[in-house]
């Protein structure tokens, strides 16, 4: 028998630990603290179904036949006016259509990087960034923000490009100030460096008024040509099921981050987009925030409450001022997180280990915890589970 040809190499590397906590959600009776889920019940339910009916029969021809590449003109119209500001003026040209915000990672690697080449990556790293970029296996640069010795020169010389979540990181729930946004962006005109602002988050801010966006401070008045690469979503606004997201950058990188579309998936499904621009401009995602503050709020000070209650000698964590994740760290070092996320498992709940979030899958000092998905009562059981799970290692 002719022995067919293997994989690629790239797919060796990763491990089984990520699809343990990302399945982990299907065990019955389970609290999932490990994903990174959104409320059902701030899905927009009715408005969804309502709008999603009426623009199949209004645009029967934007949302039933093949589109544009780089999406339908009238979605990226609202997401130019969306986005667009004094400093930072954008046309439909600045906004491509990506099917959620994970395409719009994949496209970045797939333009910006050759095999082996560096990316500069805010440390922790999002999983899905890491995975989006695996492919290329790139040689990454941990940027530690929260380091005293902290330099974004020297982090990004030589990379391709620098990835950040400024706003309440995916995993490490961390705000980025704006005196270091700017360092960011001084770094990046220095270096020449792209500077991915990875934004899933950046209405989700419990205790203040958003922050500027990267994007935001790096205009000028003029047609953007910046070193900005903003990638954004709707799956934190309306919901993850419509698959929809957009990079906003400069018209030439629009271009290419286009042609690597093409060949990816032609274009994000009309239907999708169509409903995302009509609820964007009808103010679906607007009314329903300040519900989903309140109940993401009271659930943060719910978890942060049973970690003080349950946990407190056990593990070190910050209350994150937004976002979805606590990121705490295991106190007793002889503890590895991903043999306490097994067995987690085993006590009925499920908490992300550090080591998904490290390049190199090295790093078993901390855990995610997600505070969105479950009411107050379950996160307050499942500290007391993930405490039952740390004690029994003595
Ligand atoms: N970036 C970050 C940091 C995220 O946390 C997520 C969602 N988990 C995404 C990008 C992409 O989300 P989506 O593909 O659902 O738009």
């Amino acid at each position: 028998m002719t022995d067919r040809a293997p994989f690629a190499s790239w797919l060796n590397d990763t491990n089984d630990v990520i699809s343990v906590f990302l399945s982990a959600g299907q065990i019955p009776g389970l609290i999932n603290l490990g994903g990174g889920l959104p409320s059902p019940d701030v899905w927009p339910v009715e408005e969804i179904a309502e709008i999603s009916g009426r623009v199949v029969r209004e645009y029967p021809t934007e949302t039933m036949t093949y589109s544009p590449v780089p999406g339908l003109p009238y979605l990226r119209d609202v997401l130019a006016k969306r986005y667009s500001t004094d400093n930072v003026p954008l046309t439909r040209d600045n906004v491509l259509v990506t099917t959620g915000g994970t395409q719009a990672l994949s496209l970045i690697g797939q333009v910006l990087l050759n095999p082996g080449q560096k990316i500069a990556a805010q440390s922790p790293t999002y999983l899905g960034a890491l995975d989006a970029w695996r492919p290329r296996t790139p040689e990454y640069q941990p940027m530690i923000l929260e380091a005293a010795d902290f330099d974004p020169v020297q982090d990004m010389t030589g990379a391709q490009f620098a990835y950040t979540v400024p706003n309440f990181s995916n995993p490490s729930g961390r705000l980025v100030g704006l005196e270091q946004r700017k360092e960011l962006l001084a770094a990046a005109q220095k270096t020449g460096a792209w500077l991915i602002e990875d934004d899933p988050y950046g209405k989700l801010y419990y205790d203040s008024d958003p922050l500027p966006t990267l994007l935001e401070l790096s205009g000028d008045g003029t047609p953007y040509s910046g070193p900005v690469i903003y990638v954004g979503t709707v799956s934190k606004e309306l919901a993850p099921g419509l698959r929809i997201g957009w990079i906003i950058a400069a018209p030439e990188m629009i271009e290419a981050l286009a042609t690597a579309k093409q060949g990816s998936d032609m274009f994000s499904s009309g239907v999708c987009q169509m409903t995302a621009a009509k609820a964007y401009e009808e103010g679906v995602a607007d009314n329903a925030l300040p519900r989903v503050l309140a109940l993401y709020r009271a659930r943060r000070d719910a978890l942060c409450a049973a970690l003080e209650k349950h946990l407190s000698d056990h593990l070190t964590w910050e209350k994150p001022c937004g976002g979805m994740f606590v990121w705490a760290k295991v106190k007793d070092p002889a503890i590895q997180t991903e043999q306490l996320m097994r067995r987690c498992l085993d006590y009925g709940v499920c908490i992300s280990p550090s080591s998904v979030f490290d390049p190199e899958g090295k790093d078993q000092s901390g855990i995610r915890i997600n505070f969105t998905l479950n009411t107050p009562e379950k996160l307050s059981e499942g500290a007391k589970r993930l405490a039952d799970t740390i004690r029994s290692f003595d």
